[in-house]
């Protein structure tokens, strides 16, 4: 497999949530648009952080409130 040190560090940090039993959700990159699972964050709370794309590695904002998450890109 060629995939990227980011790619497998995203890859790894799934696996361990998985583990755990936290809840996923899903969304779509804002740069490349290729679908991004990461962790839900408890219903009310929302969450904010900088993070990269581990398909194109763009660095953007992902917001998660509750089951809800997105990205946005920095202007
Ligand atoms: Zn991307």
């Amino acid at each position: 497999m060629s995939a990227t040190p980011g790619m497998q560090t995203y890859l790894r940090h799934l696996e361990q949530l998985k583990a755990e039993g936290h809840p996923l959700t899903t969304l779509p990159c804002p740069c490349c648009e290729q679908s991004i699972e990461t962790a839900a964050a408890p219903p009310g709370e929302v969450w904010d952080t900088l993070t990269d794309c581990p398909h194109c590695e763009a660095v953007f904002l992902l917001i998660t409130e509750g089951q809800r998450a997105r990205g946005v890109r920095p202007s």
